[in-house]
């Protein structure tokens, strides 16, 4: 039990890779606390979760008023946070650059980049004032570490994520909050079809894309997140733990 007596809060914790990991620290013990704007779907994720240790709350991460109610609700529930998965994200403006309308890239920015930044923004300032905490965002393998077409706002975004979380991970450690990200490639959510595809599309797609021949389970992906948010990273801060099986070697 990793996480056994800590709260820990999950942005995007309805979605597919923020539900694994609320399925995942909660199996390890946590309380969890899942944050987006569709209240129905956070309720139907809290009722999968199951064990009396899972409790939802609406936010949209792009309100800086939003964002720091959603950490002030978690601590006036549950008495504390000590784990915060910044994780929601939006893929958003597909095109070449001189098509992108100039308001869809800044949704993308907007939900990405500066919803990290808002949620980090009171997470840290909570952590650091009670005992410090640990932070995992989740980056993507297309911005630092690969690139590829058509993509543009969500890479400059993800590459946003990588230098925030360094920089915010330097800032903090002597704070007590430990602040890494995981850059996942593609993986078993909807984000990763590409438009009009079945999943059986992209599985028959990935065989010959990816070196690994297949996407990431959520699951994979969550165990990555686990180990950085957990004491066995106890020394790893500023870190950005790619997750694509080669894919961006
Ligand atoms: P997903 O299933 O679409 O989940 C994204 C979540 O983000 C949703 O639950 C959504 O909830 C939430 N969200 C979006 N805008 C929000 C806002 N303004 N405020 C609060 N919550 C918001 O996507 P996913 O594939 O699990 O992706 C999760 C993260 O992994 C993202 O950051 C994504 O960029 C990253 N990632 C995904 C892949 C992949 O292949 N799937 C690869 C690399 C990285 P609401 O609609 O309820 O707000």
């Amino acid at each position: 039990m990793m996480f056994d007596g800590r709260i820990a809060l999950i942005t995007g914790g309805a979605g597919g890779i923020g539900r694994a990991t609320a399925h995942a620290l909660a199996r390890e013990g946590a309380t969890v606390v899942l944050a987006g704007r569709d209240l129905t779907a956070l309720a139907d994720a809290v009722k999968e979760i199951g064990s009396g240790r899972a409790d939802h709350v609406a936010a949209d991460v792009t309100d800086a008023s939003s964002a720091a109610q959603m950490v002030e609700t978690v601590v006036a529930r549950h008495g504390g946070l000590h784990v915060a998965v910044n994780n929601a994200g939006v893929l958003g403006a597909v095109g070449p650059v001189a098509d992108i309308d100039a308001g869809a890239w800044d949704e993308v920015l907007a939900v990405n980049l500066t919803g990290v930044f808002l949620s980090m923004k009171h997470e840290i300032a909570h952590m650091r004032g009670h005992g410090g905490g640990t932070i995992v965002n989740v980056s993507s393998n297309i911005g630092t570490h690969g690139r590829r077409p058509a993509l543009a706002a969500y890479a400059a975004s993800k590459a946003g994520v990588g230098v925030l979380t360094r920089t915010a991970a330097l800032d903090h450690i002597a704070d007590g909050v430990r602040i890494n990200a995981v850059s996942p490639g593609a993986s078993d959510t909807p984000m990763s079809l590409l438009p009009g595809e079945s999943r059986e599309d992209r599985a028959e797609r990935m065989r010959t894309a990816a070196p690994s021949g297949r996407v990431a389970e959520t699951s994979e992906v969550a165990a990555g997140i686990l180990w950085l948010a957990s004491d066995a990273a106890s020394h790893v801060a500023g870190h950005d733990l790619v997750i694509d099986c080669a894919a961006t070697a």
